[in-house]
């Protein structure tokens, strides 16, 4: 049974001629199911406005009109989408804006009323780019209250990742010190038309109130890119850039200046930036 009144997405990529484009990173999701499921790891949406990125021909977006939520905002690069969308906001009135363009380029905050959930199954680096993005803003909390993205499942890993794994790294430390992140999904490649080459995830993150340890989020950005920009030397080497008595500073946040980054946890990682604050 269909989640909407809607043509089944194989005969909507028929009708508009959506053949996928791999210079826009399209894969698309074709079971309406499957999309009503990952609308679902977003949480309760009939409260909050949603921020789509890529909507292409509409299977995520269907998900959450269907799982109810309040509004739907829609940025999608590729004008051949547009009217498949504009289908999908006649048979909801009211609930989805399309707006077509650049998501790393629209500023999309003045068409969307707080609570802003984010959900969107993006190529992927677009969507890194835009992850750190969120995970970076001026103030805090952000603008968002969740996110739930799909990513390559090794993105998705080293968003998670934990102290002492392969995947951890910069993207691991930025998800974790303001928000909770899970990975709530796992896709083969058969679940896209056309299949990528591996498998994803969906990660979904939670904007928490205030970061788990304090710090100066621009320190505590260039002391974890410098750490991992070299990730092999051991920190003392990596860091010696940032001040020249960085043995001490790392003693002092309980670091060994022969340790190397991937061996650091959050706690410590913030107690070094508070070490650089003027
Ligand atoms: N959400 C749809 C789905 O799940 O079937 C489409 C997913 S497809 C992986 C990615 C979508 O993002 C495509 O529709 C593509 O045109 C769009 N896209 C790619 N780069 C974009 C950008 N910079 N801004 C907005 N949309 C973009």
């Amino acid at each position: 049974m269909s989640i909407d009144t809607l043509p089944p997405l194989r005969a909507v990529i028929a009708e508009h001629d959506l053949s996928a484009r791999k210079s826009l990173g399209q894969n698309f999701l074709l079971d309406l199911n499957l999309t009503a499921k990952i609308a679902r790891q977003a949480g309760d949406l009939s409260s909050s406005d949603v921020l789509e990125i890529g909507p292409g021909p509409g299977g995520l977006t269907r998900g959450l009109l269907a799982e109810g939520a309040r509004h739907v905002l829609a940025i999608e690069k590729d004008p051949r989408c547009l009217p498949a969308l504009a289908q999908i906001a006649d048979a909801y009135p009211g609930r989805l804006t399309v707006m077509e363009g650049d998501a790393l380029k629209i500023d999309p905050l003045r068409h969307l009323t707080p609570p802003i959930r984010v959900a969107a199954n993006l190529p992927y680096n677009v969507g890194t780019e835009l992850l750190v993005r969120w995970l970076t803003p001026d103030v805090w909390p952000p603008f968002w209250q969740s996110l739930t993205l799909m990513f390559q499942r090794e993105v998705a890993e080293r968003i998670v990742a934990v102290p002492g794994s392969k995947a951890y790294g910069r993207l691991a430390l930025l998800a974790q010190w303001r928000s909770e992140a899970r990975i709530v999904m796992t896709l083969p490649p058969e679940a896209f038309s056309p299949p990528p080459k591996v498998s994803s995830a969906v990660v979904h993150l939670t904007a928490l109130p205030a970061p788990r340890y304090p710090a100066q989020p621009k320190l505590l950005e260039r002391t974890v890119a410098m750490a991992f920009n070299q990730r092999r030397k051991m920190l003392r080497a990596a860091l010696k850039g940032l001040a020249p008595d960085i043995e001490d500073r790392l003693i002092a946040s309980g670091i060994q200046p022969t340790d190397r980054a991937e061996t650091v946890g959050l706690e410590q990682f913030c107690a070094l930036a508070r070490t650089l604050e003027a």
